[in-house]
């Protein structure tokens, strides 16, 4: 069961009070309250976890400053958003919002290497208008023999670049839960000039202790990679881990599932599930064509395939794009053969730009199809 308050109601006001002191006459319920920020409020939401059945429902909705209450599905209780009934999770980072409306282009390197590459990079970015980076630090390789990443070495020179170049949000991936330590010292002995999201890559997609670790803390908000080899049952469970942690600040990514049906691709894109994950979840929904892709071949119509594959995520309103770049990629320490270019950076923002209107262009047609569909039922 979730209380939902009316909206700037304080989670520490006598109205909640009040609540709490109802449900201290039902045993074994516990209690979890939330800030949420919706599109255009905030919503003090209030979940209730064990026995809610013998809670009566229309009580609780009658007291003052409750807006509603919802009884909930066992599935994705804190993720989903429960036949509709719930405000999307937004969230606001270092000055940015992400949530089911918002759009952000996440381009970057694969894994960081030197200070120069770095430094051209968010140049470019600049010059883009792009605020927001991906990169690795810390890099899990098939291989043990390939470059694992700088670790903790290199994040001073990133964050103090960062800094200069207007950079809020850095992606990174973590492994292990040290790895948040790392990164969270690093930022605050360089000043924190700019915003971390911990990306939970996709090979640590069911690795409970780290979902543990990257829910428990609330400083971060992260991003969640699809298990290449899991359902979206399975994946979103992975989420709801990271949320019943205290942390719901969550992306989920969709970066392709591993399958020979793929070929030659290096995955099976699946970005058909953007509006499944928005209809499921009140999370914001991220792609990454670079590794659903992961070869840079044009396509005969003289559009590279990793274009064709945004373009795929973004005309059915994905929130996020991860997309993979170098200055060099002859030269990247991993994944060069999948990056773009510096040059090919001004294409591709344009091709974005017209799949991003395209899905705006598709919305409003819908709804303006709903309002026929509605005045003409009034009518008959
Ligand atoms: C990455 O984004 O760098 C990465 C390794 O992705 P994935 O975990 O999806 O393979
Ligand atoms: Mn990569």
């Amino acid at each position: 069961m979730i209380i939902i308050m009316k909206p700037d109601i304080d989670p520490a006001g006598s109205e909640v009070t009040r609540i709490f002191n109802f449900l201290s006459h039902f045993s074994d319920i516990k209690t979890m309250t939330s800030g949420v920020k919706g599109t255009s409020r905030m919503v003090t939401e209030i979940y209730l976890i064990g026995p809610t059945h013998n809670i009566p429902q229309d009580a609780v909705e009658r007291f003052a400053g409750v807006e509603k209450v919802v009884r909930v599905s066992s599935k994705y209780r804190l993720i989903g958003n429960h036949g509709g009934q719930l405000d999307e999770l937004g969230f606001e980072y270092n000055g940015l919002q992400f949530n089911q409306n918002s759009f952000h282009v996440f381009l970057g390197p694969c894994a960081v290497d030197t200070y120069e590459h770095t430094e051209l990079m968010f140049k470019k970015f600049q010059e883009l208008g792009i605020q927001t980076t991906r990169m690795g630090a810390y890099k899990p390789r098939t291989s043990p023999y390939d470059f694992q990443g700088h670790g903790a070495t290199c994040l001073p020179w990133v964050f103090e670049l960062a800094g200069k170049y207007g950079i809020k949000v850095i992606a990174m991936e973590v492994l292990k839960e040290v790895h948040i330590d790392e990164l969270q010292r690093a930022l605050e002995e360089a000043g924190k000039p700019t915003g971390i999201m911990l990306q939970v890559g996709t090979r640590n997609a069911q690795n409970f202790e780290l979902l543990k670790a990257v829910g428990s803390q609330q400083e971060f908000p992260v991003l969640y990679k699809r298990g290449m080899g899991l359902s979206i049952e399975e994946s979103l469970n992975a989420c709801e881990y990271i949320a019943s942690e205290g942390n719901r600040n969550i992306i989920f990514c969709l970066r392709g599932v591993k399958t020979r049906l793929g070929d030659p691709h290096r995955n099976l894109v699946d970005f058909i599930h953007v509006p499944v994950i928005k209809r499921l979840t009140r999370l914001p929904v991220c792609v990454d064509p670079t590794h659903s892709v992961g070869i840079k071949t044009m396509a005969s119509d003289g559009i590279l395939e990793i274009f064709h594959a945004t373009s795929q995520g973004v005309a059915v309103g994905a929130n996020m794009l991860l997309i993979e770049c170098h200055p060099k990629p002859e030269l990247a320490m991993c994944d060069g053969p999948q990056a773009l270019t510096l040059v090919e950076l001004d294409h591709l923002m344009q091709d974005i730009e017209i799949s991003r209107n395209a899905y705006i262009a598709r919305k409003e047609l819908a709804s303006r199809k709903a309002l026929e569909r509605l005045t003409g039922i009034c009518s008959v």
